[in-house]
């Protein structure tokens, strides 16, 4: 198995054993897989991309073309964003949000708020009296819904449909509702509904969640006679890190999402992906140290490790990983390597949690030889705890062309 791009595969192999490991991103196969993405949408579909996924500049840039925005969930992510792609549509969203934060972001005219909470409203109408811009700031509620039928079930991140402190409970809508239209909250513009529920869902369980969003929506803006125009269904599109060759099916997410538009020629739906956007684009290339025989099992053991790459750590999933042989071996000392078939990859940390990848098929892998571990573009780097035990940072290198 390998889902090496070209660009990746000569890259990894070019680098000095000094300059591993690395993080390799690959900007133009990131920009071709956004744009097949955007090519399975309807029209009337946005999609914004989730900054915390991977919040790199040259990761952010080169999806901007197929973006219609960034959704932000701190201060530190709206700065950031605002910077780093000036002129973009942000929405801000995300739990716990300070005075502060909603001050910046207000401050930083941004276009959204995901509203999480009665006391975030109060919040946000107080400081937008006194905002510069003297723009009302436009709202989403969100929302954390019940979706029938076990949608959420297959998720090892749900947001939502159970008790959580993300969004508002549905039993607080028609308050909330009536507070922003009867004229307690003046300078608040509501515009819609957003509910984020879990993350890992499959296109079917996805349907059903934006289904179930836009008839909470519809039910909700006839109780109060007004029209909710923008649906913020969430990202969590599922990546399947035991497969790295499938992809989340986004022409008949694409499909039935314009069946639910069909009928509703005002309504504007927004998507909000991070993981399945730009997961597939990063790798992180290092080599083996060491090669070790322990109670009947092998180790190879990396330069770096979960501190650099703690995705498989938190997912608790068998990062998938690429050889590369490679044939010098400068050194006067014997080279380590394995006799069996398969290897676990652990890392240089002292602690048992610092695993790769367990079972890799890896007949006779020896030190020097380089190991490329795939689906690292999102929730690897910028998640990891890179200051535990001081080992050097990787590099970073961004290819196109
Ligand atoms: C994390 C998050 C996303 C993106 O989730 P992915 O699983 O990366 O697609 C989108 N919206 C909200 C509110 C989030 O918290």
């Amino acid at each position: 198995m390998t889902d090496l791009t070209p660009r990746v595969h000569e890259h990894a192999s070019a680098l000095p054993s000094a300059g591993l490991p690395a993080y390799l991103y690959d900007l133009t196969s990131l920009g071709e897989h956004a744009a097949a993405v955007r090519d399975a949408l309807p029209r009337r579909v946005e999609m914004y991309y989730a900054a915390k996924a991977n919040p790199e500049p040259e990761i952010l840039a080169a999806l901007a073309p197929h973006l219609d925005g960034y959704e932000v969930s701190s201060g530190g992510e709206l700065a950031h964003v605002r910077k780093t792609v000036p002129g973009s549509p942000l929405a801000f969203g995300g739990p716990g949000k300070t005075p502060d934060e909603i001050a910046q972001a207000l401050e930083l005219g941004v276009e959204r708020f995901h509203v999480e909470s009665e006391y975030e409203l109060h919040v946000l109408a107080r400081l937008s009296e006194r905002s510069p811009s003297g723009r009302k700031p436009a709202v989403l509620l969100r929302f954390n819904l019940q979706v029938s039928g076990g949608a959420l079930d297959a998720s090892s991140l749900a947001m939502g449909g159970r008790p959580t402190p993300f969004g508002l409970d549905p039993s607080l809508a028609d308050r909330v509702v009536r507070r922003l239209t009867d004229g307690t909250y003046p300078g608040l513009e509501l515009r819609g509904v957003h509910a984020h529920l879990a993350s890992g869902l499959d296109a079917p369980a996805q349907l059903a969640v934006a289904e179930e969003t836009v008839a909470f929506a519809e039910a909700l803006g006839e109780r109060h006679g007004i029209r909710l125009a923008e649906i913020n269904v969430g990202g969590g599109m599922a990546v399947d890190y035991g497969a790295p060759g499938a992809r989340f099916d986004w022409a008949g997410y694409g499909a039935g999402l314009e069946q639910l538009l069909a009928d509703r020629p005002d309504l504007v739906l927004r998507i909000e992906p991070g993981r399945a956007l730009t997961a597939y684009s990063g790798w992180y290339a290092t080599e083996v140290l060491d090669v070790k025989h322990s109670h009947g099992e092998e180790f190879a053991v990396v330069r770096g490790g979960t501190h650099h790459l703690r995705t498989p750590a938190t997912k608790q999933h068998d990062q998938p990983c690429t050889v590369l042989a490679v044939e010098e071996w400068p050194y006067p000392w014997p080279r380590p390597a394995a006799e069996g078939k398969r290897v676990t990859v652990t890392g240089q940390l002292c602690t048992p949690k610092d695993v790769l990848a367990r079972g890799v098929p890896a007949p006779g892998v020896r030190a020097g030889d380089r190991v490329l571990f795939s689906l690292a573009g999102a929730y690897a780097w910028n998640i990891s705890h890179h200051d535990f035990l001081m080992h050097p940072r990787p590099g970073f290198h961004f290819l196109a062309g």
